[in-house]
């Protein structure tokens, strides 16, 4: 006889490095408020949950303490780094819970009738084939069921290696609901289905008894295309929910759950910013909600005047990230001028002149794009440094059906189907055969030394001649030829 009980689990992240940066399984939150919406009972194991209850009973030895704005370092175990992976000179890990956790976890969950495990970066999959591992021998005969970003992106690899016994792609909620109410032998009333997905319940956070923070979407999708980005294969449409629904559930979070730290994880959080942002910023205003916001994906910085910068100002943007990514004058037109100098610069007058410092202010710049050299890199950092912000350095990682993909199969010789786990940004751009990993590991110490001179009040590269001593050293030392 069914219960009607859904598990639903977040697994590990395996990699050379993660830190929780406002990270939540806001898909499978989503399906959890949606399932129970439809009757059903849903329990959660997040792995990625630093305040699970079970670790902070055993000890609270090792586990990250609060940092600033909620957010930490993982537990992590050092693992086996897998084979293709070796030549790397890092230590490889699982984080997240410890797996004894994990087991006394599921052993306090009665037995589901269904489990949805959710996946994340492509080449962090070895996390979901574990969990899968584990669900499967505790619950052999239980149904379980893969989706998220490497399901969608690789979903023939999913299909053969993940072990799960459904693999669904792009947006999980419908296709989650069907195959529940399938296995069930359940008919949910589908008249009671949202349309759209702006119209669906938020995700729910009740799983979570300590909430350092939350994190929002007020949009879907992305309209624009940057030539690396996968936005528009997980969700080809861009949707935006009613201000007045997030600013309920952001006060219903401040008030009822104490949580002050609000991460924005929207891709195009400031499109149509005058009904939309403003509006919801407005609301936190004139209910006297007075919490952090935070920014973790780049703002688009051509969408930012004074008036908006003031109102960020005014209502505690604390962490504000903005896309740059290159200086290269080709490649910002190919991303649609998502982001031109003049504009990057503008962000940055409007920012100051509403009272931010210009160095606590973090701009993208990426490394590795297939055909970009050093020298892209280096003269990127050093603009934005000039403008007086901080370098936040990320590296190439290649998604299928994107135009780098294919670039990168061209340049690279990369084969069509690589491993998954080849496509870790930590490692990636390195098959280009003219870069070695010092270069790379270069590349971030001089974004360090940018920022701590930044940190310092001292932005090296303002007076213009320095580009020239600075190249003739970096000619020097790391044959990085101008
Ligand atoms: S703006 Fe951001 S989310 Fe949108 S396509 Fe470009 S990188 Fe992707």
């Amino acid at each position: 006889m069914k219960n009607n009980i859904i598990l639903l689990v977040n697994p590990w992240i395996y990699d050379f490095a993660a830190y929780d940066f406002w990270i939540k399984p806001m898909g499978l939150l989503s399906i959890g408020s949606i399932l129970e919406h439809f009757g059903y009972k849903t329990f959660l194991i997040d792995c990625m949950d630093r305040f699970h209850p079970l670790i902070l009973k055993k000890s609270t030895r090792g586990i990250s303490p609060k940092h600033k704005y909620g957010t930490g370092k993982f537990l992590r175990q050092v693992v086996e780094k897998p084979e293709m992976l070796s030549d790397i000179p890092r230590k490889y890990c699982r984080y997240g819970m410890p797996m004894d956790t994990f087991n006394e976890a599921l052993s306090n969950i009665p037995q589901p009738d269904v489990i949805l495990v959710t996946s994340m970066m492509t080449y962090w999959y070895p996390g979901p084939f574990k969990a899968i591992e584990l669900l499967r021998q505790a619950f052999p005969k239980t149904r379980i069921i893969l989706g998220g970003i490497y399901a969608t992106l690789y979903h023939e690899h999913a299909e053969k290696y993940s072990g799960a016994d459904v693999v669904i792609t792009g947006p999980g909620e419908r296709q989650a609901l069907q195959l529940v109410d399938q296995i069930t032998g359940n008919e949910s009333d589908w008249n009671l289905f949202p349309e759209k997905w702006s119209e669906m319940p938020e995700p729910s956070y009740r799983y979570y008894n300590t909430l350092a923070s939350v994190p929002v979407m007020t949009s879907r999708g992305c309209p624009y295309r940057c030539s690396f980005c996968a936005s528009y294969l997980l969700c080809d449409t861009f949707e935006q929910k009613e201000p007045q629904r997030i600013l309920e559930h952001i006060e219903y979070h401040y008030r009822k759950r104490h949580v002050n730290q609000f991460a924005f994880f929207d891709d195009a959080l400031l499109v149509n910013k005058e009904a939309h942002i403003k509006k919801i910023l407005e609301g936190c205003e004139n209910r006297s909600v007075h919490v952090n916001f935070h920014t973790p994906n780049g703002l688009h910085a051509g969408k930012i005047d004074a008036e908006i910068a003031q109102i960020m100002f005014k209502t505690n943007f604390k962490t504000i990230r903005l896309s740059y990514e290159t200086s290269n004058k080709a490649r910002q037109k190919e991303m649609l001028h998502k982001v031109s100098d003049d504009a990057l610069s503008n962000a940055l007058d409007h920012l100051e002149n509403a009272g931010y410092a210009r160095n606590h202010i973090d701009v993208y710049v990426i490394m590795g794009l297939p055909g970009q050299e050093l020298e892209e890199v280096v003269d990127s950092m050093i603009f934005v440094n000039s403008l007086g912000a901080k370098v936040r350095l990320t590296s190439f990682s290649p998604i299928p059906n994107t135009v780098d993909w294919n670039r990168a199969v061209t340049r690279f010789e990369m084969e069509e189907n690589p491993d998954p786990l080849l496509t870790n940004n930590t490692i990636f751009p390195l098959k280009n055969e003219r870069q070695t990993y010092d270069q790379f590991q270069n590349l971030r110490n001089l974004s360090k030394v940018l920022n701590y001179a930044l940190d310092q009040d001292i932005s090296l590269f303002r007076q213009t001649h320095l580009n020239e001593i600075f190249y003739a050293a970096m000619n020097k030392y790391f044959k990085l030829n101008k």
